[in-house]
């Protein structure tokens, strides 16, 4: 069996180390000519660090990142909402990692090319369509130049992210769901913030919200660290970000004039930032199929959604494990194909509708809802228990399929 992979993110790569370890021989198809650590912040929660530990890479990915120590949220007034341990001090066996994405990308393609060889990932390889009959599939890739060529393979899957090309083959003129969210995102050199491994969100995407955490200790010798942020606002009738065209830092830093907090001056955050990159905050209403015989869809490919969970990856490497068990167990590889569908379809439209609605955030929401949209005088706790607080993380938790018990038991292999 031969499995060609449509795009080498952070689904493709994992998907061709657990086949490999599964004894399926797969190669990789990536658009982009080189690899290069760009991009910004992800966190790997301790669902995608199992995933991660069971591919063999936990030990690799722990040092390039930063372990948190808690999750914290404020107001955009810059008033303490809820505070919560997280990964290892959060009593999980696995940690909370806060990491560069090229960093993580770079570990997991040296590991492809290490344990496959260095033919498994073939670059300016940009996917443009697939064929099938009885027998296999035929994948369309083609080069930067407009070289076209043939790849046989008995199944493909589309990994090639949220505006797969494949996707679009079976749903053609689908369109990416904006609900006139925008975001920004840039890394800064910082001083530590609050303790140095706090995740911070700070308002809502209704009031404008900043996300904070740092990824790199000690950037220049004398204690700064690389500070991840996303700034979101979700503005009625706003036109749609463009991934391709940069941020203007001054710009963005203007929504947020007035946050200036003892603990943090967030426009000076923004504005000292070395680039700054624009994204919308789309997703895509969940499909009835990801499999059309012989061809299937994962990660962001099958269930975008929106990032307001810190979740996509840990979605597209358990799909991965699921499609490669599938895969091993035998049977035909179309009902294989299936059989991951019926495994993975639901509960990832269950997080799709879940980030819409109910996200982690939600929590600021609350409080924001319960003060009438004001500062509050006093304490949270005056209107709020951090108990109730705690029930809306933990069920996000338990969709997400990151509750204590999802992470917990023996290793996986
Ligand atoms: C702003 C933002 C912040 C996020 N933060 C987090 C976070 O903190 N934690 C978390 O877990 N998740 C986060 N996510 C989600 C996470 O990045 C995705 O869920 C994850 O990257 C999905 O992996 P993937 O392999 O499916 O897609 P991608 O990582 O997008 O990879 C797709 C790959 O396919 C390639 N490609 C594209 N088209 C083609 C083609 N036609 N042919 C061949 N190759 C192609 C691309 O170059 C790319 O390498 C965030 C997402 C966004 C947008």
């Amino acid at each position: 069996m031969r499995i060609a992979i449509a795009g080498g993110g952070i689904g493709g790569l994992a998907l061709a180390l657990s086949l490999h370890h599964r004894g399926i021989a797969c190669e990789v198809y990536e658009a982009v000519a080189q690899v290069r650590e760009i991009g910004v912040g992800i966190t790997l929660l301790p669902h995608a660090m199992r995933e991660l530990a069971a591919l063999g890479v936990q030990a690799r990915i722990e040092p390039l990142g930063i372990e948190n120590l808690e999750s914290v949220f404020f107001n955009r007034w810059g008033q303490f909402v809820y505070r919560e341990p997280r990964g290892r001090h959060a009593g999980y066996p696995l940690p909370e990692i806060g990491i560069h994405r090229g960093k993580l990308h770079r570990v997991l393609h040296d590991a492809v090319l290490e344990r496959l060889g260095p033919d498994a990932v073939h670059l300016d390889a940009r996917c443009i369509g697939v064929e099938q009959d009885g027998q296999g599939c035929a994948l369309r890739v083609q080069d930067a130049r407009g070289a076209e060529r043939t790849v046989r393979a008995d199944a493909v899957v589309a990994c090639d992210g949220i505006n797969s090309a494949l996707r679009r083959q079976f749903y053609p003129g689908e369109p990416l769901a904006f609900a006139g969210i925008n975001t920004w995102r840039g890394v800064t050199v910082h001083r530590p913030i609050l303790t140095g491994k706090s995740y911070l969100r700070i308002g809502s995407i209704e009031t404008g919200k900043m996300v904070v955490y740092p990824i790199v200790d000690d950037v220049d010798g004398q204690g700064s660290q690389l500070v991840n942020w996303v700034a979101e606002i979700q503005r009625p009738g706003a036109a749609m970000n463009d991934w391709n065209r940069p941020g203007d830092p001054a710009e963005v830093a203007q929504l947020f004039a007035d946050w200036r907090f003892d603990w943090l001056d967030v426009p000076r955050l923004i504005a000292t930032a070395s680039q700054v990159f624009e994204y919308p905050m789309v997703d895509r209403d969940p499909v009835r199929r990801w499999t059309f015989g012989r061809v299937t869809l994962l990660g962001d490919a099958a269930h975008p959604m929106y990032p307001r969970g810190s979740n996509g990856s840990a979605q597209a490497l358990i799909d991965a494990r699921v499609l490669a068990d599938e895969l091993a167990a035998g049977g035909g590889v179309p009902e294989a194909l299936a059989r991951y569908e019926a495994r993975r379809l639901a509960p990832t439209a269950r997080i799709v509708e879940t980030n819409r609605t109910v996200p982690p955030d939600f929590i600021i929401m609350k409080a924001d809802a319960l003060s009438g949209g004001r500062p509050f005088a006093g304490s949270i706790d005056d209107l709020v228990t951090q108990d109730e607080l705690r029930r809306i993380s933990d069920d996000y938790k338990r969709v997400a399929g990151f509750a204590p018990e999802d992470v917990a038991g023996k290793p996986l292999s």
